[in-house]
């Protein structure tokens, strides 16, 4: 299952890119749901859990992963949280942009093994961002082979590192700091949603509406 649900997560998302016409109100309420639940679930089960291992200086790595998402984001433009600023003329394959996005989404799927609320967060997460990724994609000059490989590849990644975690051993000592690492990410990444998706702070009650929502699912499940 935490294999496969990223996977079906992504490709959902390129398929609504691809065949629906992007409204872009709707995928910022999305996104500030995705942003919201996954916050809320960072730091209901996941923090929590981190501390409770004992592992002294587990706060050193989540700041450390708020670092590696704030370099990350430099890479990749904020593609992570649902921006993109790549020069649609562009025709080579976006290798920095590729490489950023990949390693966060390895990262992210390290920690989903038997955690069922932080792999539906993760999901509910990476539908709005493999929008935006596909629809940006298909909008530029690139080679629909180049997006295809860029999109599988990327569609790859999280249950590549669910799956180096749990069938092999390699992680085995370092998972516990991984795992600090990548609420780093979670706490720099939901927040930046947040904050990016109240344009000029202006109130709209549909976006506080749809966090709230985030927040209380969340705390019910
Ligand atoms: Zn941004
Ligand atoms: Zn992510």
């Amino acid at each position: 299952m935490n294999l496969l649900l990223p996977i079906l997560a992504v490709l959902i998302g390129f398929g609504i890119s691809y065949f629906l016409h992007r409204k872009s109100t709707t995928i910022n309420l999305l996104l500030a749901f995705s942003g919201s639940f996954l916050l809320s679930v960072t730091v209901l089960e996941f923090l929590p859990d981190i501390y409770n291992s004992g592992v002294s200086s587990i706060g050193v790595f989540i700041l450390g992963g708020i670092l590696l998402q704030i370099i990350l984001e430099y890479l990749s433009g904020g593609a992570e949280h649902g921006h993109f600023h790549l020069s649609k003329e562009k025709k080579s394959f976006p290798f920095v942009l590729f490489i950023s996005l990949s390693i966060h989404a390895f990262l992210e799927g390290i920690p989903l093994h038997g955690n069922a609320h932080l792999l539906y967060a993760v999901i509910v997460h990476k539908v709005p961002i493999a929008i935006i990724i596909a629809s940006f994609l298909f909008n530029t000059n690139l080679s629909k082979l180049k997006i295809a490989v860029f999109l599988i590849l990327f569609a790859l990644m999280t249950p590549l590192g669910s799956f180096v975690q749990n069938n092999t051993s390699l992680l085995d000592e370092i998972s516990i700091y991984l795992d600090a690492i990548v609420i780093g990410i979670f706490l720099h990444v939901s927040t930046t949603i947040l904050f990016e998706s109240s344009k000029d702070h202006k109130f709209n009650i549909y976006k506080f509406g749809i966090i709230v929502f985030g927040i209380v699912l969340a705390l019910v499940l």
